[in-house]
């Protein structure tokens, strides 16, 4: 790979892009649960020395435009506008509303997509970029949870990358 290609480049339907020069050292996901949606995380180490931290929320199924019942708790539908040549291979019809099923949507036919939801952020040390990995924000604040697939990265990330290697599991709360 040129050293000037980004080694991952994440779009959010309709928002903004994340482009990472860097090198990929730890990745994990909740694929194998085989369920219709999934979280994706990766650890990348910067050209500039920084670490990154990639997390995608991500799913397989659309929904019907204009539906009463698949709703995010704001009232917003789920999902974005799409048509059929939106959708991925293996994206499934949502069981409650029930939009037709990919192979019998016409081509200009709208439906509403669970596009990827990405984030990225990047920190200065291993210890904060697991710091953040280890974070999940609940209703009653912030807390430290390590999901599986934050395990599966760091583990990754402890083969790949000499700063990874070295580090404790202890968290600092402060
Ligand atoms: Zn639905």
């Amino acid at each position: 790979m040129a050293a000037d290609e980004p080694a991952a480049v994440y779009s959010n339907r309709g928002g903004a892009t994340f482009k990472i020069y860097g090198t990929l050292i730890g990745h994990g996901d909740s694929v194998s649960d085989g369920r219709d949606r999934w979280v994706d995380v990766d650890l990348f180490r910067t050209d500039t020395g920084d670490y990154a931290v990639h997390r995608a929320g991500m799913s397989r199924v659309y929904h019907r435009v204009g539906n009463a019942t698949c709703t995010l708790r704001g009232g917003q539908p789920k999902g974005l506008l799409a048509v059929r040549a939106d959708l991925p291979e293996g994206a499934v019809s949502c069981d409650v509303c029930e939009p037709p099923y990919p192979e019998e949507l016409e081509d200009d036919e709208a439906v509403l997509f669970e596009f990827p939801r990405h984030s990225v952020k990047s920190f200065a040390t291993p210890q904060e970029a697991v710091t953040d990995l280890f974070s999940v924000r609940g209703d009653s604040g912030r807390g430290f949870s390590p999901s599986r697939p934050a395990m599966a990265a760091l583990a990754q990330a402890r083969k790949n990358d000499e700063g990874f290697s070295v580090i404790g599991m202890e968290m600092d709360i402060r």
